[in-house]
């Protein structure tokens, strides 16, 4: 075979609110670790823990770019 392995980038996160628990979707920024999320319903805003590293890694699935690169980077893969 000797594909290389690709690890996809997502395009939105959906954050649950903590104080509504809302689900916001957001879209994921290319170069940045978002610290902050306002909520669309109760406009709380949700900041990252001082131990993560931002709002989409901390409380989503997913985790964002910067993070992903690292990883790839780690793991030999290819970012796209
Ligand atoms: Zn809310
Ligand atoms: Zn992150």
């Amino acid at each position: 075979m000797g594909r290389k392995r690709v690890l996809r980038i997502p395009k939105i996160a959906s954050i649950t609110c903590r104080a509504c628990t809302k689900v916001c979707t957001r879209k994921v920024p290319l170069d940045a670790s978002p610290g902050y999320f306002d909520c669309d319903g109760c406009g709380v805003r949700t900041v990252v823990p001082v131990t993560a590293c931002c709002v989409i890694c901390a409380f989503t699935k997913k985790k964002c770019v910067p993070a992903l690169r690292l990883e790839a980077h780690r793991l030999g893969l290819e970012v796209r």
